[in-house]
């Protein structure tokens, strides 16, 4: 059953900086409608990862499929973006001038599916669409706020509901919880794993609490490859891991 087979597929991946492996002889695998964090120390890789799934940056050699059929190493970025990949970078980036609500009509609009047609039946979609995001991101509340007096959480959220505006496939997530507060995190918690079924998420995350809470499956980046990858319990009694983590 191709649904829910491999979504995305990273084979034998490579890449150097000026004669510096940062990816090397990565191999990934992540499921339809799984959530899975990507750990590791600084310098393992894991923003160079997410750079060459998203097209930014070309590897040297290796395979990177999106489903069956889609080779990402003839893509560029936006057809690699038209495909259902969003990236979530760590700083929130929304329009601080205007509300939640317009903040995520743009979201919609931005995509070039949409603007040619934009009739009243794709604006009622629009809008049918609005609140189903409201709701999964906890901002129905806050709709007519303007996204400028946000708390740092909220904002994230917000960046997360416009990019859940065109129904993402898979959602890359860099660090989502920096600079939350306990409550903001445990929040954050419940949207990333409600999230996961409906489309894969890959979550890059330092708070090991935190990775602890969502993570079925964790990945332990080291050096560009993979070292170490199960559950939370099975990564971190995994002796090599223990040693990277206190070697940092
Ligand atoms: P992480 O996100 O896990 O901290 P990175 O992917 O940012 O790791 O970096 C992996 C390694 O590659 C680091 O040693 C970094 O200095 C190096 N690196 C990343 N991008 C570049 C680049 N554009 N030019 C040169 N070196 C880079």
């Amino acid at each position: 059953d191709v649904r829910h087979g491999p979504i995305l597929y990273l084979e034998d991946v490579s890449v150097s900086f000026d004669g510096f492996k940062a990816i090397d002889n990565l191999n990934l695998t992540i499921d339809d409608g799984e959530l899975r964090c990507i750990i590791g120390p600084n310098g393992a890789g894991k923003t160079t990862m997410m750079d060459i799934i998203t097209g930014k940056t070309r590897p040297d050699s290796g395979r990177v499929w999106f489903g069956s059929r889609h080779d990402l190493l003839t893509m560029n970025e936006p057809e690699i973006a038209s495909l259902g990949i969003g990236r979530k970078f760590q700083k929130p980036t929304v329009f601080e001038a205007l509300s939640v609500f317009e903040n995520l009509e743009l979201a919609m609009s931005a995509d070039k599916r949409v603007l040619p047609t934009l009739t009243a039946r794709m604006n009622g979609e629009i809008r049918s669409r609005i609140d189903e995001v409201l709701e999964m991101t906890g901002l129905v509340e806050l709709r007519q706020r303007l996204a400028g007096i946000l708390s740092h959480g909220q904002k994230q959220w917000l960046e997360i509901g416009m990019l859940l505006m065109q129904r993402p496939r898979l959602l890359l997530v860099d660090e989502p919880v920096a600079g939350m507060t306990e409550q903001e995190m445990e929040r954050t918690a419940a949207l990333l794993t409600g999230l996961a079924g409906k489309q894969s998420v890959v979550v890059v995350e330092h708070d090991m609490g935190f990775v602890r809470s969502i993570a079925r499956q964790v990945t332990v980046l080291h050096q560009g490859s993979v070292l170490a990858e199960g559950s939370m319990d099975q990564v971190q009694n995994d002796p090599r891991v223990i040693e990277v983590y206190l070697g940092e």
